[in-house]
């Protein structure tokens, strides 16, 4: 694994893997680098979760992105460059600015954000470039400024541990939000009596620490807020001088909440029991200090904004916002989301927080750039963009740092737009992915390590990213790419900045550029850093300005909002269900969302083993009796259809999902499996608001897939395995794994694993054609290079076993028997059974095995047997669930 040889040194930086925004202390030697928890960054006071732990092992060249490519050849950045300016020019002088978009990324640090969005609405003078934090965030965009007039999250991490309540909604924030999750749990450990409430069609891991789980049905959730807010009224729960002072449009808010109000009908339209249902609502009435939490669950649905408005209202009506321990919280995915968020990264709004709405924003930011060709109105958000390349209307589009053939809704469908766009640039760190395969024009990009620049999390706290090791190939900064184009296109004075600093200090002074308190996002203070200020910048949160010279941890203290008469909003919501409803043909809602150890698609937790030992397959999670109903086994291989695409995934049968409803992870993609892009099933349904999609409700079927043949082969390199129907691919630790299977038999298995396997080696194998029985085995001076196992059933050896094998200088004559007998040795244990502790690498039966052995009876005894869970803690939930089966009410 090549590291940086530079001279040893330690870097504070950001983790960029979600909006948690956590510190890492880096430490680089000539030995290699080594990370860990900054212990003085307030968002994770040194915590880091499982995917933050492992983010020195992502830091070799492997599938790095070295060199600029024009059609599949490598190009100098002088002529990479002038292709992308030439081609965007050429584009937009034949079919106007429209014509051409810019589809960004969360990942982007806010300098490159910040130059992508003057570049495209400033002088281009277009709107047309949205982020893929459209697909996670915007809804919650949205709400916040009905509400408060501005996209401001009120509350910070603190409220959270000062609470007294906390609401979960629509978020497995153990996986998705681990450290936040972690300063909850500690909190509440420390405080018993604060009660933990989470309300998600799915009994998930963050129900570890639930008082009270409400299994809501899908897309419930307005009904119920809405059913909340009546119930407070009735209970005299109120603040109506809150209300008087601060608020308005309450009166319209409640009569809306009053369609659907008893507890009789709203828990049964949100599919819970009455008792649950009445205790929830009695637990809020009683509890000043609540934070309500919110994230995908709420924000990725066709009525998105209005479920987060319905959420936001009742802490307007209790006045609970503005102090510590209460206030609604939007939870963001993305490293940078919020960033973008304020450099105006969406296609609806303009940098520094301002928007299209009226003509004296657009009029102050063009005078801010000077910019000759101003877009006048908003551009089209992610998913009418890619319909707008399918349709021609854009012909040529710039995406940076995401892979939409992944994550976008109808994702087959994002791919044929883009195989047949007449200009497709791509700058990425990563050179395979599924929408770098699409490209005409591939840019490298520098990676995590080797950039600078600023981050934004979830509460507003503005954190540096610091390069720390020298670019990998001719990999440059995305700010640096996308201004060298811009100068090509004619801009060079307004994109000759030589650093990010630079580009810093113009955001910080747009921030404050005729602001005189009207926008909450105002960062002035930080106009004119000096190089070493900017590089020394400590985690600070916004509003940071003459007012508020250290930053300001908490909003709407003084019950004043951003609203032209300074009260919140609060909105009237009708409830709706999902868009489209289950039918005969389509009889399950398919719900995705994220796993414990993966980020986004792969790129880069893809590459650690210990990340892969969790999930190393695309699942589908059912209910027992659904499967039993669609005929699908625990183990066994599904295909999923929906109308717009179809995926195979093995079947979990799991009794935390709802019935009638199943899960599929985000992550997989072609780079790792075949056919379990899930977002191809996605229907490129939208919130009319927010845009965002509504990715947590496609009616799908689910059928037994029923191949000829499975197996699996593990083998020191990676293999294409074309003629695998299925297969699934993953590291290992020295090996790649690959779970197969197929639908025809091939004559001869020999001759089908000579073409799989093209290295030179001596092999041994075993066949049983009756009994559909095939194994190989690869040695190299005694050393194991590969292995595949095939049989017509499920009857296959554990891997754990055969892979550590790989780990042996030399296999003897015993273990060659062993592995084509398919049984260890004796006296070596066949498997640990699935990994629950990534960082120590313990699996569940192992886990089982202590708890047995030794009569432990908690957590804590486990870690103290086994380790399991001392390290980064993101098992923890997992590890109580085998001590002691869920005790949720
Ligand atoms: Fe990174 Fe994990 Fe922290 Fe998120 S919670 S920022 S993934 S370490």
């Amino acid at each position: 694994m090549q590291k940086s040889l530079a001279s040893p040194h330690t870097t504070r930086s950001t983790c960029p893997y979600c909006g948690v925004g956590c510190g890492v202390e880096v430490s680089v030697a000539a030995d290699g680098i080594t990370l860990c928890g900054d212990q003085h960054h307030p968002a994770n006071f040194g915590r880091l979760c499982s995917k933050g732990a492992a983010l020195a092992d992502t830091l070799d060249h492997e599938g790095r992105l070295l060199h600029p490519l024009v059609n599949g050849q490598r190009a100098s950045w002088d002529e990479a460059l002038d292709r992308v300016a030439d081609g965007f020019k050429k584009i937009i002088a034949e079919h106007g600015p429209d014509a051409v978009a810019f589809y960004v990324s969360g990942q982007l640090l806010t300098e490159d954000y910040y130059v992508a969005n003057k570049l495209m609405k400033g002088f281009i003078g277009s709107a047309n470039i949205d982020t893929n934090s459209r697909l996670c965030m915007s809804t919650a965009v949205a709400a916040h400024k009905r509400a408060f007039g501005a996209d401001a999250v009120p509350v910070c991490y603190e409220d959270i541990e000062a609470a007294d309540l906390v609401v979960i909604v629509g978020s497995n924030y153990a996986w998705a939000h681990p450290v936040l999750y972690q300063r909850l749990a500690a909190a509440k450990k420390a405080r018993p009596s604060m009660q933990v409430v989470v309300v998600d069609p799915r009994r998930t891991a963050t129900c570890d620490i639930a008082d009270l789980h409400l299994a809501i049905a899908p897309g419930a959730d307005a009904y119920l807020f809405n059913g909340l807010l009546h119930f407070l009224r009735r209970e005299d729960a109120l603040d109506l001088a809150y209300v008087e002072a601060h608020v308005e449009g309450f009166a319209a808010a409640f009569e809306a909440a009053r369609a659907v109000s008893s507890i009789p009908k709203v828990a049964q339209v949100c599919g819970v029991a009455e008792t649950q249902l009445s205790e929830f609502f009695q637990m809020f009435a009683r509890t000043e200090r609540t934070v309500t939490i919110f994230s995908q669950g709420i924000n990725q649905s066709s009525s998105g904004v209005d479920k987060a408005n319905a959420i936001i209202n009742v802490h307007l009506a209790t006045g609970r916002i503005g102090r510590p321990g209460m206030g609604p919280f939007s939870v963001t995915g993305q490293p940078n989301a919020m960033g973008g968020r304020e450099v105006g990264g969406l296609a609806n709004q303009l940098a520094a927080h301002l928007d299209f709405s009226d003509a004296a924003s657009i009029d102050l930011v063009a005078r801010f750039w000077d910019a000759p060709h101003m877009a006048q109105a908003p551009g089209l958000k992610a998913v009418d963009m890619f319909q707008a390349i399918a349709a021609g209307k854009i012909k040529a589009v710039w995406i940076m740092g995401t892979n939409p053939v992944v994550s976008m809704p109808d994702a087959d469908r994002v791919r044929a737009a883009l195989l047949d766009c007449e200009l497709v640039v791509v700058s990425d760190c990563v050179q395979h992915t599924d929408t770098t395969a699409c490209a005409d024009i591939l840019l490298p990009a520098a990676g995590w390590g080797e950039k600078d620049g600023t981050v934004t999390n979830s509460e507003r706290r503005i954190s540096r990213q610091r390069s720390f090791m020298p670019t990998a190939g001719e990999a440059k900064p995305d700010w640096w790419i996308i201004t060298q184009v811009a100068q090509r296109m004619g801009f060079a004075a307004a994109f000759s900045y030589a650093k990010p600093a630079q580009i810093f200090s113009e955001h910080a002074l747009l921030s404050g550029f005729e602001n005189a308190g009207k926008r909450a996002f105002d960062i002035s203070a930080l106009t004119k850093l000096s190089d070493v200020k900017y590089d020394a910048l400590q985690p600070v949160q916004w509003p940071l300005n003459n007012v508020a010279p250290n930053g300001t941890q908490r909003l709407f203290a003084d019950g004043k909002f951003y609203t032209p008469n300074g009260k919140a909003r609060m909105v009237a919501v009708a409830p709706q269900l999902p868009a489209v409803t289950v039918d005969t043909d389509f009889p399950l809602v398919l719900n995705t969302g994220r796993i414990r150890d993966q980020w986004h698609t792969m790129t880069r937790t893809g590459k650690v083993p210990r990340l892969n030992t969790h999930e190393f397959e695309p699942f589908v999670q059912i209910h027992a009796a659904d499967a039993q109903f669609h005929q699908l086994q625990d183990g066994g291989l599904a295909r999923l259809t929906s109308r717009h695409g179809s995926m195979l995934a093995r079947v979990q049968v799991s009794e935390d999902q709802r019935h009638g409803s199943v899960f599929v992870p985000m992550h997989w993609n072609d780079a790792f499996a075949k056919l379990a892009r899930v977002d191809a099933l996605v229907a490129p349904i939208t919130d009319p608001i927010s845009g965002q999609p509504e990715s947590k409700h496609t009616p799908v079927r689910v059928e037994p897939y029923k191949p000829v043949w499975q197996g699996f082969v593990l083998s020191r390199t990676r293999l294409e395995l074309a003629d695998a129907s299925y297969c699934a691919s993953s590291w290992g630790v020295g090996y790649w794994r690959h779970e197969i299977a197929g639908e025809t038999l091939p004559d001869n298995w020999r001759s089908w694993v000579k073409n799989a396997w093209h290295g030179s080696g001596d092999w041994q194998e075993y066949s049983d054609a009756a009994m559909g029985r095939y194994r190989a085995a690869c040695l190299n001076e005694g050393k194991l290079d590969a292995v595949f196992f095939i049989a017509s059933d499920q009857r296959l050896p554990e891997r754990e076993w055969v892979g550590n094998l790989f780990g042996k200088a030399v296999l003897d004559t015993a273990d060659m028997g062993a592995l084509l007998a398919a049984r260890p040795r004796k006296g070596v244990a066949s498997d640990t059974g699935r990994t629950v502790c990534a960082c120590f690498g313990i699996g569940e039966k192992t886990i089982r095995q202590a708890i047995q052995k030794h009569g432990l009876n908690s957590v804590e005894a486990v870690g103290q047997v086994l380790k399991a869970g001392t390290g980064c803690g993101s098992c923890v939930p997992e590890i109580r669930r085998i001590v002691s089966p869920l005790q949720v009410s």
